[in-house]
């Protein structure tokens, strides 16, 4: 059976960070929809022209067109032990066809934390945040600076602030999650996999209680 970690919790609340320390210690890909659509805004795909216009506004990308392109994503062999999943599934419509897409792959989810962070937090962390072109390393200019200004630590690639960082549009991002991704909490608690990870401590204890709760599920 393939291992599936799906990772919840608000924008800012680290789950890219935490997706790929995660998915490098437990030798799974790491899956983050966000980077996928910025990949093909980036060399400007019909799909990356599509996503845009929702994901400038704070908005979600329409469900059929998100579940297509992951369920495409998971085809790919680097899936063939599991992967986790960072910003995917965001709504109980991708949650029930993620189940579908793994029947067929002989694969389940297997634990759901949820890093939890209080609202008033997340617009402080959000607009100090500074990302990587190259693969999407995260630093944030207080709780986490890179070495050199400007400069990713991890590969030498430029960092750079991104457009939906922006304070209106953090808001929007904030509201849609409690409207759309928030009934997620419910869902995967019914389902027994939800475990809650406090997400305001330091990036290797929120790392350490992460794993933690993987290994009890
Ligand atoms: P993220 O990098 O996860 O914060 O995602 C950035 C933006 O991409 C979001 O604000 C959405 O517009 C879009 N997006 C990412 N994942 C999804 C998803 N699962 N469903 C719909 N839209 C998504």
């Amino acid at each position: 059976m393939r291992k599936f970690i799906v990772l919840l919790g608000p924008p800012g609340a680290g789950k890219g960070t935490q997706a790929k320390m995660l998915a490098e210690k437990l030798a799974l890909a790491h899956i983050s929809s966000g980077d996928i659509f910025r990949e093909n805004l980036k060399t400007q795909t019909d799909l990356g022209k599509l996503a845009q216009i929702y994901i400038d506004r704070g908005d979600l990308v329409p469900d059929d067109v998100t579940i297509a392109m992951i369920e495409a994503r998971l085809q790919k062999p680097d899936c063939s032990n599991g992967a986790v999943l960072d910003g995917f599934p965001r709504t109980p419509a991708q949650a029930d066809a993620l189940k579908e897409m793994l029947k067929k792959l002989e694969g389940e989810v297997v634990s759901v934390p949820f890093i939890n962070v209080p609202a008033e937090v997340l617009v402080e962390r959000l607009s100090g945040r500074w990302s990587c072109r190259a693969q999407g390393h995260v630093f944030h200019s207080v709780n986490n600076p890179p070495k050199t200004e400007g400069i990713c630590d991890l590969d030498g690639s430029e960092l750079y602030q991104r457009d939906d960082d922006k304070p209106e549009t953090v808001k929007r991002r904030i509201h849609v999650y409690g409207e759309q991704t928030a009934p997620l909490l419910d869902y995967y608690t019914k389902a027994g996999l939800l475990v809650e990870i406090d997400g305001t401590r330091e990036i290797d204890q929120v790392a350490f209680d992460l794993l933690k709760a993987i290994k009890r599920n």
